[in-house]
């Protein structure tokens, strides 16, 4: 499919030791590692381009306008959109929802009315319809999730009424690497003529997105998820829903004219990006996104099925090992259980940690989940391109040792 070790060599961090041990780096799910191709596009327009984007005649300015610019229509091609104006940059995936509980809330969402989201939410598309559903005096309702984790669709029709003003789901669980049929939620979801945001932040980096075909009408990511840079992420939204949303936060760029008395506020996206954006980063991430692109998401996607494939059935052969949900996608959370007793998420990590192996541990940014599964937290493993047999052998060899010290 691709060259991996060839791939590796593109990824420096990966050949550092930790504790005089190789690395092992599996927690691409918090973040991921960056190729030298994003790095070394971020320090080439630091040094030679760096000017504000959308405000300069001069030559530099017009030239980091137009990397930056570029990197929308590359964002808007990698996931599909109809057009630029349907992409706003953001911080991350959390600002996006953050900007669209606000905007949509203001504008849409009245006391008695109700939001959906699901079972398996990280706090970031929990935590700002929570607020808005007390701004406003709004319910939030919760789609159950069966004990093979997934999803009860049956129970999420029946939840909505002619209140349900947005459901928000994510499209892969960041804890369980559940995929859920978004499709079909959406499809449910517009029968009752609700709009849907899909939190993309686990699936952008794992499996094509075409926002068209899902027919969501937002969509949230993260660049850092997808081998792009800290602080970029991008609110995809249907240009009609976004045209009817007022802005997020006010400020320059999201404005036509200003006078004490009114403003008038720019067109789509630049309506909901107020401030300097991040324009280097902008750029890094459309070069990540080119990454991906070259390497294909659907080898990416198979790589990455096969390891977890080949993970389950190494780590299901280890005594007592317990793994939470069906996982498909690249996430594997579990727990060990030696002598009658659960071995501690943390005990578990931070011992892995001595052997060069990072995981994950604890809630995950999902405690409801956590509450649901009758848990304080687990381990968790995910892959990303890079990772190889070898690393999920030294994983399995590690839980193994650990577990014999209990
Ligand atoms: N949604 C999901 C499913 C996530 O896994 C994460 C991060 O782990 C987020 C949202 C938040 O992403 P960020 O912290 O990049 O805004």
């Amino acid at each position: 499919m691709f060259d991996l070790e060839k791939v590796r060599e593109d990824f420096p961090i990966l050949a550092r030791k930790v504790y005089d041990r190789p690395l092992v780096y599996l927690d691409n799910a918090a973040t991921t590692q960056k190729p030298r191709q994003v790095v070394e596009a971020m320090v080439d327009e630091y040094y030679n381009v760096n000017a504000n984007v959308h405000r300069g005649v001069h030559y530099l300015s017009q030239q980091a306008t137009d990397l930056h610019e570029a990197s929308r229509e590359r964002v808007r091609a990698f996931i599909h959109a109809r057009s630029t104006s349907e992409i706003v940059f953001t911080r991350g995936t959390t600002e996006a929802i953050n900007l669209l509980a606000y905007s949509f809330g203001e504008a849409l969402v009245h006391e008695g009315d109700e939001i959906v989201v699901s079972t398996m939410e990280h706090h970031s598309n929990i935590v700002p319809w929570q607020m808005l559903c007390q701004r406003k005096g709004a319910r939030l309702k919760v789609i159950p999730m069966r004990e093979d984790g997934a999803l009860d669709l049956e129970a999420y029709a029946s939840l909505l009424t002619a209140r349900t003003r947005l459901v928000s789901c994510t499209q892969v669980s960041n804890v369980l690497g559940e995929v859920n049929p978004v499709e079909e939620i959406v499809r449910i979801a517009h029968e009752h003529g609700v709009p849907v945001l899909v939190d993309a932040a686990q699936s952008v980096p794992h499996i094509e997105v075409d926002v068209q075909q899902m027919d969501c009408d937002f969509l949230a990511f993260s660049g850092h998820k997808v081998y792009g840079p800290t602080g970029v992420g991008v609110l995809y939204g249907k240009e009609t829903w976004l045209d009817r949303l007022p802005p997020y936060q006010g400020g320059g760029e999201m404005i036509q004219t200003v006078t004490f008395e009114k403003t008038t506020f720019n067109g789509l996206p630049y309506k909901f990006e107020a401030g300097t954006p991040d324009y280097v980063a902008t750029h890094a991430l459309a070069c990540a996104l080119d990454y991906v692109t070259a390497l294909g998401i659907e080898n990416i996607h198979e790589h990455e099925r096969q390891l977890t494939q080949y993970a389950l059935e190494q780590m299901r052969q280890v005594e007592g090992l317990h793994i939470f949900g069906t996982p498909q996608a690249a996430v594997i959370s579990f727990q060990v259980q030696r002598g009658g007793h659960i071995i501690h998420h943390l005990d578990m990590g931070t011992l892995l940690d001595r052997l060069g192996i990072a995981v994950r541990t604890g809630h995950h940014c999902a405690e409801p989940l956590m509450h649901r599964l009758g848990i304080e937290g687990t381990v968790r493993a995910s892959f990303a391109l890079y990772n190889t047999r070898k690393e999920v052998d030294a994983l399995v060899a590690g839980i193994r040792r650990v577990a014999q010290m209990f």
